[in-house]
Parts: C-alpha cells; structure tokens; sequence
C-alpha cells in the first residue's frame, strides 16, 4: 500500500498506534537475548555497566585467572535484558585491544618531540605534581572563615572508558585528597 499523508493519518486515527506500527510493517515483540542463552561459565563471574553512554546497559565481565577472557550484555539487566549496541558489543577490547596506545609519552613544556617514558617514571612524576599543587593550592578556610578543607589547583577529568567501579574508586581517591572540580563524560 502506498504510505501517503491522507493513508497515514487515516490509520493513527482509526486504529491507535498498534495498528500504525502493523500498517508501517513494524514488529515490536519482545526479541529475545542471543545473550540469555550464551552466559559464561568457565570462570567468575561479575555484573557491570557499560561505561560508554547515558543509557547504562547491563554487562557481564568474566574473569579467569586474574584476566577478563569475556564480556557480554546481561539477560536480566532491566534495560538492556541482554541486547548490547555495536559499541557496548566491543567492551571486551577496553581490556584487551593491541591497537590501544600501552605506552606513556610525555611532551616537555615547549618541546617539540614526545618521549616515552616507563610507567614507574610516570606515576612518580603525577604523584610528586599533585602532591605539590595540593599543598600551594589547599583552601582550609574560605573568605567568610567557613572550614572547607579543598584543593582548589587540581581537577580530574574521567573518560568514557572509565566504568562505574573505576568512577567509584577515582571519585573516592579524589575527594580524599579534596579536590571538589571532578567530572566524568559518560553521564551515568
Ligand atoms: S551498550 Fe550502547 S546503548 Fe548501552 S550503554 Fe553502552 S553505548 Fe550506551
């Protein structure tokens, strides 16, 4: 049947929206999970949320000798019910990606060149530089003579590939040193 402006409002108003969706060839039952019947069992098992957008679907990592050998949508997740989109189907490379960058590069201040550097180095060098920061930029007391105990020189930036166990133990690290600018992209 041709779908014209007369045709169309004929069958919202005649027959309600079910009818529109069977006029427009549209199939809106529950589709089942592949997910529901494929769950991991071969080592522990642990839900989560998919760090990448504001919708949070459900996931589940499985984790065998202390690597994730798998990651998939999670059945009885009430907003996903195991269905993942093309991004959340990838979580599983957030862990094991070769093409993600390994290393750390550092670029001095007016340097032109990027150097790499071992992780040790590069964790001793953040540490020293908040350690630091903090201690110029700690606030005790406000203006009006209020206690606040912050830091006012360091923020923390969270990337969408943070998830939510990972949000949680950064905020916490964060708010234990007193940094109060914290902010995170995935919204959840
Ligand atoms: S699976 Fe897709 S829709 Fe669901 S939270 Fe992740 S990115 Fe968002």
């Amino acid at each position: 049947m041709e779908l014209t402006r007369r045709t169309f409002l004929g069958a919202t108003g005649a027959t309600g929206t079910g009818a529109l969706l069977g006029f427009l060839g549209l199939n809106l039952r529950p589709s089942e999970a592949f997910a529901a019947q494929a769950k991991p069992q071969r080592g522990t098992i642990s839900t989560t949320i998919c760090p990448y957008c504001g919708v949070g679907c459900g996931g589940i990592v499985e984790v065998r000798d202390g690597t994730i050998v798998n990651m998939e949508g999670d059945p009885d997740h009430p907003i996903n019910e195991g269905a993942l989109c093309s991004k959340g189907a990838s979580l599983y490379q957030l862990h094991h990606n070769e093409r993600r960058n390994q290393i750390v590069r550092h670029r001095k201040p007016g340097a032109r060149e990027w150097e790499e550097l071992s992780w040790d180095q590069a964790i001793k060098m953040i540490a020293e530089r908040v350690k630091k920061t903090r201690e110029e930029t700690w606030v005790g007391t406000d203006a009006s003579g209020q206690v606040v105990n912050r830091v006012d020189g360091v923020a923390c930036l969270g990337g969408a590939s943070l998830d939510t166990e990972e949000c949680y133990l950064l905020a916490k690290a964060m708010r234990a040193m007193g940094l109060v600018w914290i902010e995170h992209q995935a919204r959840i």
